[in-house]
């Protein structure tokens, strides 16, 4: 069978913007960034499907409740959709980091479950995040990852086997193949580097 082209992303941050050291917890949190719905548009014209795979712990904390979450995924749906773009799956982790489960980001869990059944080549596949968690989830499974940068990171060092620079937050270290600024310009990169292949 042949490969499925497969785009893994986070949320917030991402497609929509995030208020940091904040929960997104209602439908009015969720913003849109520039260029986000014509971006998802792209790689959905170019025969790629976009899976949503997002850490929610504001629900076991308490902080939302999963109508809440539902609420918002519907609107992120309904609003892309006027574009012409759609997620194919949207899968959270509803843990707390402490519960230990295997999809919490940096665990690779949400994007395993969300092409479960299916034979892929998670090496030609890609992820997408602002997080270093996000990075490291990626990285996980072997798939091409693109950091979309986020303040209070810094440049660590450069990796000499593979030249890649690594990142960190001070505590957590991550070595994105990619670090773009929007998630525009990470489709820039992905539909320019599946096209060479
Ligand atoms: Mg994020
Ligand atoms: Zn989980």
């Amino acid at each position: 069978m042949k490969q499925p082209k497969i785009v893994f992303t986070d949320r917030d941050g991402v497609l929509n913007r995030n208020t940091p050291g904040a929960y997104n917890t209602s439908v009015e949190d969720i913003i849109l960034l520039p260029g986000v719905k014509q971006a998802l548009a792209r790689l959905n014209q170019s025969g790629y499907e976009v899976h949503l795979v997002s850490n929610q712990q504001g629900v076991p904390k308490g902080l939302m409740t999963k109508e809440d979450l539902e609420k918002i995924t519907h609107t992120l749906k309904q609003r892309i959709k006027m574009n012409g773009a759609s997620l194919t799956s949207v899968n959270y982790c509803l843990h707390l980091s402490d519960e230990k489960c295997d999809c919490r980001k940096p665990q690779p869990g949400l994007l395993k479950q969300a092409v479960k059944g299916r034979k892929i080549d998670f090496t030609r596949t890609w992820m997408v995040g602002d997080s270093w968690r996000d990075i490291r989830a990626g990285e996980a499974l072997g798939c091409k990852t693109i950091w979309v940068r986020l303040p209070g990171y810094r440049k660590k060092t450069t990796d000499p086997a593979s030249g890649k620079v690594v990142y960190t937050n001070g505590k957590e270290d991550f070595t994105p193949d990619y670090v773009v600024t929007t998630f525009s310009k990470a489709v820039d990169i992905i539909l320019k580097e599946d096209s060479d292949d």
